[in-house]
């Protein structure tokens, strides 16, 4: 090629990250270039149908804690008839002694109104979501079809360029912009800001720029059971979500009576097989009998229907990476999504856009963020001195390990 086209913002990587930037990019009246190694949009773990959406509510990290809460009202706020609001039941662990105010009131030091969380014993959550467990009810979390919500995002717009089957391998800084090129060292595209929304691809994109990130694979892989109409446990699936030990979808009933059901996830950390396990099934079998703490039910009759199987790309301290890359002017990351690909995207399209456009930090500051959230995500979290120095250069990225405790 040898005139490629410059854009002012190329976002690499069209799955529900990248997709979302770019939708929002548009919403904010600029013109965008989306480019995929693939031939369409959401192919690799966006291709996922039946994910979930609920603020975090464990114990743990506080930050994670208010960024969810962030995150999912951005989430609920912009998927509108795609979000599929069905109510998502967070059992006590088996472990743990339930104190109905004690949860209650651990709800409401989160900023979580009743309508959004609340502690039902056992026999108020059978009564509201049919299961006789004590926990928390999400009366707004909701499950999302990635796969259609990110090809819905880059539907034909006069100001979206979307470039299929484009690999970028590397990326070069030249006269002031950023060339992206293929395997054969061509340029494809340049521009002068690039959004990398690569999943676990950003690790070698970065490292042709002299930037380590710590990001590795986490395979899963979801199960589709068929219960038939007369089986015991059809007397027992969920009408909501469940999210615990594992999550899964309220069941289906389909024209002949028998169920169709949803349940995940396994969670192999450092593996990227994208084949289809027996063990995965057996394994989803035994969360299912957890999630409905119904341990005398016969795994063999969830008759395996079909699966979903991913690899989620993780940070070494479990955040997402969403920001600047302040060693790299003009490069923004949103990588690293791990498990919370519908909340991250969302909170990735709003925080990368403020970045991208040079927003005043007011405006960011109306949507929850507070500055210690901002560098939270910020990928200069992961290079020594980057505090001390926030535009320092490479010399200065070497790649650190936080010891933070780890989300979910
Ligand atoms: C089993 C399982 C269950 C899950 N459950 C949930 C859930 O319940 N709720 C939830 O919110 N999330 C869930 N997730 C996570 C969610 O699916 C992911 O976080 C999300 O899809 C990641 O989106 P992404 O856009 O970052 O990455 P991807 O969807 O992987 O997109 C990356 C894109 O970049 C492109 N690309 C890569 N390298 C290049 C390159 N060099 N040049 C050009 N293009 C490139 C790829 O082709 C791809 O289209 C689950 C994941 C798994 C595996």
């Amino acid at each position: 090629m040898t005139n490629p086209q410059h854009h002012e913002i190329v976002v690499i990587g069209a799955g529900i990250c990248g997709s979302t930037i770019a939708n929002e990019l548009l919403l904010r009246g600029k013109s965008v270039c989306i480019v995929d190694a693939a031939s369409s949009a959401a192919t690799a773990c966006s291709s996922h149908a039946y994910a979930i959406a609920h603020p975090h509510i464990g114990k743990g990290s506080p930050r994670l804690l208010r960024l969810t809460r962030i995150a999912f009202l951005l989430a609920e706020s912009r998927w509108g008839e795609a979000w599929n609001k069905h109510g998502i039941f967070q059992p006590t662990k088996k472990e743990k002694h339930f104190d109905q105010a004690e949860v209650a009131n651990y709800l409401k030091s989160l900023g979580l109104d009743e309508d959004l969380a609340i502690a039902l014993d056992a026999q108020e959550a059978e009564k509201i979501c049919g299961i006789k467990q004590s926990g928390v009810w999400l009366s707004r979390g909701a499950s999302l079809n990635i796969f259609e919500a990110s090809n819905a995002l880059l539907k034909e717009h006069e100001h979206l360029t979307c470039l299929w089957s484009s690999r970028v391998a590397k990326l070069e800084h030249a006269q002031g912009q950023w060339l992206l090129m293929n395997q054969t060292n061509e340029v494809i595209l340049s521009a002068d800001k690039v959004v990398v929304a690569t999943a676990i691809d950003t690790k070698p994109l970065m490292s042709s720029i002299g930037i380590r990130l710590p990001l590795k694979p986490v395979r899963g892989q979801l199960s589709i059971f068929s219960i038939k109409k007369d089986d015991p446990w059809a007397q027992k699936l969920p009408r909501v979500g469940i999210s615990g030990d594992g999550y899964c979808l309220p069941a289906q009933q389909l024209e002949d009576g028998s169920y169709r059901w949803m349940v995940g996830s396994s969670f192999d950390e450092g593996e990227d097989d994208l084949g289809s396990r027996d063990s995965s099934d057996t394994f989803n079998r035994e969360q299912a009998q957890g999630l409905l703490a119904y341990s005398e039910g016969d795994p063999a009759a969830l008759i395996k229907a079909g699966d979903f199987v991913g690899v989620r790309c993780v940070a070494g301290d479990r955040l997402p990476i969403i920001g600047a890359l302040s060693q790299r002017p003009g490069i923004f990351l949103a990588t690293a999504l791990g498990s919370r690909g519908i909340l991250w995207s969302a909170l990735a399209a709003k925080l990368i856009t403020a970045q991208v456009l040079d927003d005043d930090f007011a405006l960011l500051v109306r949507l929850g963020f507070a500055a210690d959230l901002v560098a939270a995500l910020a990928p200069a979290r992961f290079f020594a001195g980057a505090l001390a120095a926030p535009a320092a250069l490479a010399s200065n990225s070497k790649p650190i390990f936080p010891s933070a405790p780890k989300a979910k």
